[in-house]
Formats: C-alpha cells, structure tokens, sequence
C-alpha cells in the first residue's frame, strides 16, 4: 500500500511567543495555506476575547528563576476556549508544571522538535529554511600582546568586536605572545570565505613587540587585502615610520602600552561610553569606517 501523502487540515494558527524572532522563525516554515499569526503572552492573555484558530503554539516563556508566563495564558485561553488544542513548547519539558500537562487538549513538545511535531502530528509541509543574508563586514580586530583597559580577550557586541590581548602587559614575553596571537588569528580565521566579513583590523606597535606587530600588520593586511591600522608608541618610532612607508598601512601614534588608546578605540566600536575617556588615537569615523579594500 502506497503511504498516504500528508496534508495539513489547520488554516488559522497562533503562535504565542514573548520573543519575536521566534515567531518569526516559525512563520517563515509554515505553507502559504496556513495564516498564522503571533502575539505576546500579554496580547494572547489580555487582548483577545476569543480564540478563533485550529491550533494555538504557545510557549512556556519561563526564563532564569520567573514565574512561566504560558501557564498563565493557557488559563486564559482555557477559560475562553476550552476546545481548541494546544501545543505548549518549553526547552525543558520536564520544568513545565504538571497542571500544563494535564490541561485538556494540551500537548508538550520540547521546543526545537515543535517543526516536526507539526509535520508528524499536523501533516504540515514546512518550507525550506531561508538562505543566510550575507551582510555588510562586521567583525572589527583589535590586536595587542598587552592588556586592554575595560576589555578581556573575547568577542564582544553580537560578533562586532574581536578582541585578541593579554592579560598584562607582556614586556620581555611580548614576541612570543605576538607570535602566538598571530597564529590563534589565522587558525580561526579562512581568510578565503572570511576575509570579506573584517571590517577594520587595529594592531598595537610597542617597543617589546619588536618587528611582530609590523609583521602582523603585513600580514594581515595582505591576507585580508584590507589598510590595516598601527597604532605605535614612539620608542623605535624611525623604524616603524620606514616599515609603514614600504607597507600598506595606516600609522597612529599611542603611548607606552597602548592599553587606554585601544580600550577607547574598543568603546567607540560598540558604542559605549565611559567616564573620563576621552583621548583618542585616531578620528571616530575612521574607527567607524569600512577599512580601504584593495584587489591582488
Ligand atoms: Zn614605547
């Protein structure tokens, strides 16, 4: 016997959800047959007198130690529509309190199986997942073998900010961390597929760093076919002018260290204000600014 082919019977659906990028994300997979609609815990609670839909998704929306939120609503939605069933998604089920469970028409569904629950359950034919949206560079690199005022090596603002420094300032260790950072850097980095997502590359130039930052720069610079900024003390500051002059890079000056000028370099990337920082190395709009990009 030929299996039977699935078809969805459900036309209106709710989706109830305190997030709304996962309303979204659920939207975007159902077919054009079906009309869904989302609404916040709050709007499905308080806002609505009737329920006029074949299936309602509701989330647990229960985070840190907080009272659920779906709890609540499910009474809501119980006391205006005792028939309509109910698909009750939480990430542990097994914190969802046993009144959910034995509520009437209400099903538990651990929230990433809820798409295929409503395939199995429902006969619904999802829609292939969208492509990723390529966008604009994003990620800017800041580099030093030192530590950096107000910021531990990490990443920082949603993937903005890559901060690659040590936790004090390195003195007589400073090549060898500047050798080590450079490595870190391009093993995490496929310079073929990434190199398009670097927005502005920043690499402190002190005087125990020797020819690593410069050579950092180079590299950099080459591989990400991008102007990279050196920030550099003054101590060797000849040898650092002659180095800049035979590369493609841009050169500013900062003090021994490095530590404030990069901090301050770091805020005005992801935005955020600090009491009494107020010297910077270099203008905000080339902080900003999408590196100068060049074809090899
Ligand atoms: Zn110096």
């Amino acid at each position: 016997m030929k299996a039977k082919k699935n078809k969805t019977s459900l036309e209106k659906l709710l989706i109830i959800n305190d997030d709304a990028d996962d309303i979204k994300a659920v939207m975007d997979r159902l077919p054009d047959s079906i009309n869904a609609q989302g609404a916040s815990q709050f709007q499905a609670s308080c806002m609505m007198d009737k329920y006029d839909f074949d299936l309602i998704l509701l989330d647990n929306d229960a985070n840190d130690r907080k009272e659920s939120k779906g709890e609540k609503t499910l009474n809501c939605i119980r006391e205006r529509a005792p028939e309509i069933p109910v698909v009750y998604t939480s990430f542990q089920p097994g914190w969802v309190s046993q009144e959910v469970y034995q509520t009437k028409g209400v099903t538990v569904v651990k929230t990433d199986e809820l798409l295929d629950y409503l395939t199995k359950m429902h006969g619904v034919q999802l829609k292939e997942p969208q492509a990723q949206i390529i966008k604009a560079p994003q990620v800017s690199i800041i580099l030093s073998y030192n530590h950096i005022d107000g910021y531990d090596p990490g990443t920082y603002g949603d993937g903005k900010l890559l901060v690659i420094s040590f936790d004090k300032r390195a003195n007589e260790m400073a090549k060898e961390v500047a050798k080590q950072q450079l490595t870190k850097l391009y093993n995490a980095f496929d310079w073929r597929a990434d190199r398009d997502k670097i927005r502005n590359v920043f690499i402190y130039d002190g005087l125990n760093g020797g020819t690593e930052p410069g050579r950092a720069a180079a590299c950099l610079g080459h591989d990400a076919r991008m102007k990279v900024n050196l920030l550099a003390c003054t101590c060797d500051w000849d040898r650092k002018q002659k180095f800049v002059d035979s590369m493609y890079v841009d050169l500013y000056k900062v003090g021994c260290g490095g530590n404030e000028e990069l901090g301050a370099i770091a805020d005005v990337i992801l935005g955020i204000k600090r009491p009494g920082r107020n010297y910077l190395p270099m203008p905000v709009e080339k902080i900003l600014a999408e590196a100068q990009k060049f074809a090899i």
